[in-house]
């Protein structure tokens, strides 16, 4: 009942789902294409090292994440001769790190690259990594015009930073209109001709990201980068899930750790949201705001207790909340309340509970992973 030994309440991760997932994501993909696995923000709040363990068993020796701590946490738990891959590019005072522990940045600018170079030259080793070229998204990346080709002319000369890659990233490729995704393809295609005209050799090409997994076939090229489809949540609610077959692998779970009766009238919780409309059973939960789960959630969200819906009761504190569980029946101290996952015949997924807070369904699972202590099932 009880499944963490310091807190009674936690992120149940089903490796057997993640498992799953990755089976279906290299189905879909074929043999003839790389993964890297997005494990940036604690592999979207599901814990990255394990993540990676699984990623790994299952062949997969690329991982990708967003800075430079989280590539270090994966060196330092055993992924040693694994390609890491950080994802957004690192200033010159962070440069030693890249070296240390061998990893792969993405760079879009000469000087970047040439420090990188140095560094590792004085280490005497050669650091691979990706040209970024921004074709739409407008984060990072050169612009794909001459001037930039010439830039990445001068790193393909550099001795000891090799490129590895060119990358690049969708803007859109989540939404049924494929327009925007398909100018992005062009012109990441045209760049990369345009290296092959002056000789600059691209060994591996990489634009897809989930969405592109599942819809955009032509966009795969040497190395595709899904992040949340490995988790089981789509992308997004325009892309067509017949697609792939997918399970979530995280589930939010606590104990009721006070359980009380409260008399009509009485108010639940900060600012006196919530009123008892009738003689009422109200739980508390060790579950609040900083553990992922929003606080504009209070006014229409539920758990699963028993096997029924029980409405959270008021505002959401940081560390707990409040639910009616007047009409849920057997209802004891420390009964075990789903907030995300499934019980019984009912479910709540990381989709509802976004769409009731107006956000994306991989921002609750990174809320999610915050705090909370992971559990891991099979
Ligand atoms: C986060 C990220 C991904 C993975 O995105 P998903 O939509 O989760 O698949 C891929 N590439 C880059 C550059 C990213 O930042």
């Amino acid at each position: 009942m009880y499944k963490d030994a310091l807190r009674a309440a936690w992120a149940e991760i089903n490796i057997t789902n993640l498992d799953f997932n990755i089976k279906q994501i290299k189905e879909k993909v074929g043999s003839g294409v790389k993964i890297t696995g997005v494990v940036k923000a604690d592999a979207y709040g599901h814990g990255s090292v394990r993540v990676a363990t699984v990623l790994r068993a299952n062949g997969i020796e690329s991982f990708a994440v967003a800075t430079l701590s989280e590539a270090v946490r994966l060196r330092k738990a055993g992924f040693l001769l694994e390609e890491i891959m950080v994802l957004s590019p690192i200033p010159e005072p962070y440069i030693d790190t890249i070296i240390e522990h061998r990893l792969s940045p993405v760079v879009c600018d000469y000087k970047n690259a040439e420090a990188i170079s140095k560094a590792a030259a004085a280490a005497g080793i050669i650091i691979k990594g990706y040209i970024a070229v921004d074709t739409g998204m407008g984060r990072i990346g050169y612009s794909d015009d001459v001037t930039s080709v010439e830039d990445v002319k001068m790193i393909a000369g550099l001795s000891n930073f090799k490129i590895n890659g060119l990358f690049s990233h969708f803007a859109t490729a989540d939404a049924a209109d494929k327009t925007y995704a398909t100018v992005q393809e062009q012109r990441y295609m045209s760049f990369y001709k345009q290296l092959l005209k002056e000789g600059i050799d691209i060994p591996l090409r990489t634009l897809g990201n989930s969405a592109a997994v599942m819809e955009i076939n032509s966009a795969y090229y040497d190395m595709v980068r899904p992040g949340v489809i490995l988790y089981g949540l789509y992308p997004s609610d325009e892309v067509d899930r017949s697609q792939l077959a997918l399970r979530p692998a995280m589930s939010i779970k606590a104990n009721i750790i006070h359980l009380k009766k409260v008399p009509a009238g009485n108010s639940i919780s900060y600012g006196r949201k919530f009123t008892t409309q009738r003689d009422s059973l109200i739980a508390t939960i060790p579950v609040g705001y900083a553990d992922g789960l929003p606080r504009p959630y209070s006014a229409k969200g539920k758990v699963i207790v028993n096997g029924v819906y029980a409405p959270i009761a008021g505002t959401i504190c940081m560390d707990m909340c409040m639910i009616d569980v007047t009409h849920v029946p057997y209802v004891r101290l420390g009964d075990e309340v789903t907030i995300m996952g499934k019980d019984g015949i009912y479910e709540i997924t990381a989709d509802d509970i976004a769409r009731e807070t107006g956000t994306i369904n991989y921002e609750v699972v990174c809320g999610f992973g915050q705090r909370l202590p992971k559990v891991y099932v099979y």
